[in-house]
């Protein structure tokens, strides 16, 4: 049984993003790029089932700039066992996204996708569901754990006030969410087994899907800067303040 495991490079969580000055877009020069960190709950899962005997193999996949092969390394060290880059300079909104993944399991023909729920750089939470859709395949969103039966695997997620189990048949579309599980840290002997582990190259057209949006981004702004707040001495200056200052009460 096969997973393929769509990992998209973005900006590190932790670096506090610029918006280049004309507004066109977020400045990611000199910035530090990572694995979105929703696919490496993704890689870690699929590796764990494949551990757990469940997989046979885990093929990471990734569209973007040559950069994107540092990623699909990184999903490689994990334990990803082969890697697919679709390289393009293009912009990829998720449409675009979900009709290349399409093409790349038509070519793989897994039985599970993984993708994570959201890239923390468009937030879309666009991409599982349009792939899902276009393979006409069942998908459970936002999995926090994922069970691989015979025919089937079931998937329980998180709802308002508790949890959902869906039973899915094969091939199926999952997208993980943050509680799934936590991945583990990378050591040196596996980033060295990762650059000998065959990574493929492809392009979009070669898939035969045009990379023409659909969508442009016509600006990026950073949040009004927010007045720094004051604390007052008593309920009664509190008071004062919201009649007379805020004007609210
Ligand atoms: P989004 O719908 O943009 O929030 O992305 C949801 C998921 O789709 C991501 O967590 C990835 O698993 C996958 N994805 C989106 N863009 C790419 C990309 N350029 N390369 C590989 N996977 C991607």
């Amino acid at each position: 049984m096969k997973a393929l495991v769509a990992v998209k490079r973005v900006v590190d969580y932790n670096v506090k993003v610029r918006v280049k000055a004309d507004g066109s877009d977020v400045d990611i020069t000199n910035v530090k790029m990572s694995m979105n960190p929703f696919d490496e709950i993704a890689v870690e899962e699929a590796v764990r089932q494949k551990e757990a005997g469940h997989l046979t193999e885990v093929v990471a996949v990734s569209l973007g700039t040559k950069q994107c092969e540092e990623t699909l390394r990184t999903a490689l060290a994990m334990g990803a066992d082969r890697a697919i880059h679709v390289e393009t300079e293009d912009p990829l909104p998720p449409l675009t996204v979900a009709k290349i993944l399409k093409a790349v399991a038509e070519q793989e023909k897994p039985d599970l996708v993984f993708l994570g729920k959201q890239a923390i750089d468009d937030d879309a939470n666009q991409t599982a569901q349009m792939l899902a859709g276009l393979l006409h395949a069942p998908q459970a969103t936002f999995a926090s754990q994922v069970q691989i039966k015979d025919h089937e695997v079931w998937v329980t997620r998180e709802i308002d006030g508790g949890t959902e189990t869906l039973a899915l048949t094969l091939p199926a579309v999952i997208s993980t969410d943050l509680r799934l599980n936590e991945p583990r840290y990378i050591k040196l002997p596996n980033i060295m087994q990762a650059k000998r582990k065959p990574l493929h190259k492809q392009t979009p057209q070669e898939l035969n899907v045009q990379t023409n949006a659909q969508l442009q981004m016509v600006s990026v702004a950073e949040p009004k800067n927010r007045k720094a707040g004051i604390k007052v001495a008593d309920v009664a200056e509190l008071v004062a303040r919201l009649r007379d200052e805020a004007k609210v009460i």
